[in-house]
């Protein structure tokens, strides 16, 4: 048995999305640069603006504020850049967290050095944002606050619409990371209350190499690609029509089957967090309640993230640690260590993401494979009074 639990990191592309795409690859005779006038582009541009409209819709938007893109990496980034580079503000200060993926954190950064002021909002020990202190972060020369909706590490959701409602009334433009939300949970620039929001199809069984920026009316940005001024001069270059149009139909379906594929993947989550009564010393990071549905981050103490995630691989169970290997060190996840986890606790951690087509067999493989895995590997790192460590343990945090 092969069990793929790292749904986060990338989901398989659907059938039915593959067959759309296909269409636009030559054999349908949709193949043409959609920036040709000739019938041959026009077929192309007919699927680009049928797509575009559909996730305009879909998602509360104009299509004319719908720019399609490489990827969410490059959504977040002409967000955050385009509406630095946009504003004339001598003095200009960003608002974000501590919990964003790295393509809001090093785009950030990477502005402070160019004279941009950042603040990094710090999170409870659930990995949630607190509203007020958003409120308390704005100032004279605040032109933007970028903000991730869903965590991709613990699953924990934020108070995102409370957080837009008010920087709404504080007149500061609020850009979503949705990148794990869109097609999981309803999703809008009405529900979320922003102004732009990013979203990327592989992470919805989509294809790689496309993502959206959507945004509502009057969010002035710059450019990040010059050239033939596709997408309304937003993003320079030939359109990716066949996978525009994947991006589209894994959307609809998504939507089509967001109420029943949701309760499917509670329950399978609620199955594998047998592993959590089962086991000593195993901690659910991460809130209980606000989270998307399909996502468990536990945490074994006396237990190397990096040494039970290969020994899952090597039973062909798959999933992600709370540690990232850069420059030859393993670095504890800097969202679990800004939720307060001892970095013990941030090594031993092992985020599971559940997908549309796990089963409980494959659940309950997973649940007694980790239980012996674990056991295992604490023989001779576990002290003996180990049982007594629940989730309140002082160990699993600083
Ligand atoms: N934002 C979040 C929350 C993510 O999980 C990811 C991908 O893991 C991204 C942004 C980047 O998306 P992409 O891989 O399409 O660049």
């Amino acid at each position: 048995m092969e069990v793929y639990l790292d749904h986060n990191a990338t989901t398989p592309l659907r059938p039915e999305v593959a067959e759309a795409m296909a269409e636009c690859t030559g054999w349908a005779g949709i193949y043409g640069n959609p920036s040709s006038v000739h019938n041959v582009g026009r077929r192309a541009r007919h699927r680009l603006e049928e797509s575009r409209g559909f996730v305009a819709q879909a998602l509360g938007a104009e299509p004319r504020n719908v720019t399609f893109t490489g990827c969410g990496s490059e959504a977040i980034n002409l967000a955050i850049k385009g509406a630095f580079f946009a504003s004339e503000r001598p003095r200009r200060h960003i608002i974000t967290s501590q919990v964003e993926h790295s393509a809001v954190l090093k785009t950030c950064r990477w502005l402070e050095t160019l004279g941009c002021e950042v603040t990094y909002l710090s999170v409870d020990p659930l990995g949630r944002l607190d509203p007020q202190q958003v409120a308390e972060a704005i100032t004279d020369h605040t032109i933007l606050a970028t903000l991730i909706h869903a965590s991709n590490e613990v699953g924990t959701l934020q108070p995102t619409a409370e957080i837009g409602a008010l920087c709404r009334e504080r007149g500061v433009a609020f850009h979503v990371d949705a990148v794990q939300a869109v097609g999981k949970l309803p999703t809008s620039l009405e529900s979320l209350q922003c102004d732009m929001l990013s979203l990327s199809a592989h992470k919805l069984y989509g294809p790689k190499g496309v993502g959206a920026l959507v945004r509502g009316d009057g969010i002035e940005l710059t450019p990040l690609i010059h050239g033939g001024g596709q997408e309304r001069g937003l993003r320079s270059g030939t359109e990716a029509v066949a996978q525009v149009v994947g991006l589209a139909k894994a959307l609809q379906l998504a939507l089509e089957e967001m109420p029943e594929v949701t309760l499917r993947l509670w329950r399978l989550r609620e199955r594998l967090l047998g592993i959590v009564r089962d086991l000593e010393a195993v901690k659910l990071n991460g809130d209980p309640e606000h989270t998307l549905p399909h996502v468990a981050n536990l945490t074994f103490m006396y237990c190397d993230g990096m040494a039970l995630g290969l020994n899952l691989s090597l039973r062909h169970i798959y999933v992600s640690q709370g540690s990232a290997c850069t420059a030859g060190d393993m670095a504890p996840s800097h969202v679990l260590m800004a939720m307060g986890l001892s970095e013990q606790a941030a090594h031993g951690a092992i985020r599971f993401s559940i997908g549309r087509d796990n089963t409980d067999e494959e659940i309950d493989y997973v649940v007694s494979e980790v239980i012996g895995v674990v056991r295992k590997l604490r023989i001779l790192t576990a002290p003996e009074d180990i049982g007594k460590c629940d989730e309140n343990c002082p160990c699993f945090t600083r």
